[in-house]
Order: structure tokens, then sequence, then C-alpha cells
């Protein structure tokens, strides 16, 4: 068996392009653009090259992007001063902190700052509240994107059994509360978690998000079952040649054993063109929603939880 390949650079651009539609759509009815805010402190060079990315997709659906790039000795008062104006203004639906931060910056004390309602990345504990107790909130963007792909492939979820390896903030407990939203049975995996193989040869669904390359084996994955690899690793390609500086080249990989994943799942998620690409195309699709619920626009179908 050779599993069907869930194309997430196809999807998240079907993604843009229903944003776009939307944003076009509000413009010409109501005269309102959305707009996300994009916060970076400091110079660490992989959020720099998705913070450029986050703002060149922002504009190529018809948003506006306000990019704030401020020096990793930016102090906490002022950062928080920066978070109050964004709050304040009407011209701005979203706003993303970019993590993470310099060391000296209290992250959930940040993020706590934002509107919920501007929260496009859904880190805010009164998001946080609301998706763990069933109720309309802003989802993070990861495991939004996860579950739009497994909804698209699946349909309905209800009664599937699915296991998400890795209980982070950021993608585990919030994937394992929208699949239990939508009536899967939930177990979640880590670090302690006994006999992994066993637990994973039960899902129907297996979402891996650990930041391991190649940790989910292709003989713990159930036959049929649907691999959703999260994980983004970069790992020393010497096929690849030497960079200029005598490195050794480098390539990413997931946290799924692909190759041998691939001939017992029934559907799996590439690394790269897997979930990645879903994420900023979520972060569009939030702050669509942030802006249409902002105003009480009806919100556009299929792009939220
Ligand atoms: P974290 O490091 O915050 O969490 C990793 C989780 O994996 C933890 O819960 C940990 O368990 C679990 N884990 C670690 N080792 C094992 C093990 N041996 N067995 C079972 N579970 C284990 O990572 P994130 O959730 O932030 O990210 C996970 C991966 O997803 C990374 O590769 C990251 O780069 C990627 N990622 C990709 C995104 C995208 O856009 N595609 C966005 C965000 C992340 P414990 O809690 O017990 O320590």
């Amino acid at each position: 068996m050779t599993a069907q390949l869930i194309d997430g650079k196809a999807f998240a651009a079907s993604v843009r392009e229903k944003v776009s539609t939307h944003v076009a759509q509000i413009a010409e009815t109501h005269g309102v653009t959305p707009g996300l805010a994009v916060v970076l402190v400091g110079e660490d060079p992989a959020s720099e090259v998705y913070v450029r990315s986050k703002g060149k997709q922002t504009v190529e659906v018809g948003m506006n992007s306000f990019e704030y790039k401020l020096s990793a000795e930016t102090s906490e008062e002022a950062l928080l001063e920066l978070i109050e104006t964004l709050n304040a203004d009407t011209s701005v639906h979203g706003i993303l902190v970019q993590l993470p931060l310099p060391a000296h910056l209290n992250e959930s004390l940040v993020i706590n700052a934002i509107d919920p309602a501007k929260d496009v990345d859904g880190f805010h504990i009164s998001n946080v509240g609301l998706l763990g107790t069933g109720q309309k909130s802003m989802v993070p963007c990861t495991p939004l994107g996860c579950l739009m792909m497994l909804r698209d492939y699946h349909g309905s979820l209800s009664g599937l059994n699915a296991v998400v390896i890795g209980r982070s903030n950021i993608v585990g407990k919030p994937m394992a509360q929208l699949l239990l939203g939508d009536s899967c049975t939930v177990t979640i995996a880590h670090s302690r978690t006994k006999d992994l193989p066993e637990v994973v040869r039960r899902a129907d669904i297996v979402v891996a998000a650990v930041g391991r390359p190649h940790f989910v084996q292709g003989d713990w994955v159930k036959p049929g079952a649907t691999v959703i690899d999260v994980g983004i690793n970069r790992i020393p390609a010497p096929e690849k040649g030497l960079r200029d500086d005598g490195s050794v080249k480098t390539r990413l990989v997931g946290d799924v054993d692909f190759d041998a994943a691939v001939s017992v799942a029934g559907a799996i998620t590439p690394v790269p063109g897997g979930v990645g690409p879903m994420t900023i195309a979520c972060l569009l699709a939030n702050t669509l929603t942030a802006c249409c619920r902002a105003h009480g626009f009806a919100e556009p179908e299929g792009l939220t939880a």
C-alpha cells in the first residue's frame, strides 16, 4: 500500500484563495480591510524569515500588514505599550508577537496583554480557556491547519481514535482539544508515555508533534491510518555537499520516518510541504475571522474550527 499524500502546499494555496476572495468582498461591501500587526523583538534569523513570509502573504491576500521590528534590548514596558497601542488601533484586527522572545521578557505576560479578540495565534489564556470549554475562540494556527486537512480528507472525524504525540501548549494540547471537539477519542502521548509504539498502533489518526527527526517508526503505524507530521527538524545532508564555509548542508525532515510510514499509512503529510505551509495560511484565516467578528460580518465557511 502507498499512502495518499496530503498536499499541504496546495491546501494552503486554496485557503489563501478563500481568504483573498472574502477579503475582497468585505472591502467592496463594507470598505474594511483586515490588518495584521506582527511584532518581532531581536534579530533571530529564523524568526526574521517567518516574519518576512507572513508580511508578504498578508499583502498577497489583500490585507494590510504592519511590521514592528524592535531591538533585542527592548524593555517589557515598551513592548507592553506597543501592544496597548495596537489593541486600541481599529485598523489592526490581528496581533502576533513572534516567539521566542529574548530571555528578559516574560512571554506569558506579553501574550496575555494582547486583546484576546486580536490574538490570532490563539495563545492568550482566554482563548485557551474558550477552546478547552468548546466555545468560540481564536484557534492556534498549526493545529487549526492540521484539523482542516483531516476534515478535508476524512469528512467526519467522529468516533475515530486519534493519538497526538506531544503535549505543548502551541501544538499538542490545542490539537487534542480540536480533535475532541470533532468527537474523536483522543489520547495525548508524551515523553513519559509507556509503550508508545503500542499506543500509536491503536490510532486511526496520528499527529506527531515531538521535535525529533524520524521518531515515529513505520511499524508503529496502523495500516490505513492517517499520519499528520508537524515536526520540522533540520538534519545534516552530506549528499547535498558543503556550504561555502565548509559546513555540511542540511535538509528538513519531520517527526515521522516518512519512507517507512508511507507504505503503511492510508494518508500522510510530507515534510516539507505538509503542515508547514498551512500554519501561515491559518494565520491569515484567523486575521480575517478576527476582522469579521470585530465588525459583526458573516464569517467565511471552513476557515475556523
Ligand atoms: P515542544 O518541544 O514544546 O514539545 C515536544 C513534545 O514532544 C513534548 O510534549 C514532549 O513530551 C514530547 N516528546 C519529546 N520526546 C518524546 C518521546 N521520546 N516520546 C514521546 N513524546 C516525546 O515542541 P512543539 O510542540 O513546539 O513542536 C513540536 C514539533 O513541531 C517541532 O519539530 C517543531 O519545530 C514543530 N512545529 C512545527 C510547526 C509548523 O508550522 N509546522 C509549528 C510549531 C511547531 P514532554 O512534555 O513529556 O517533555
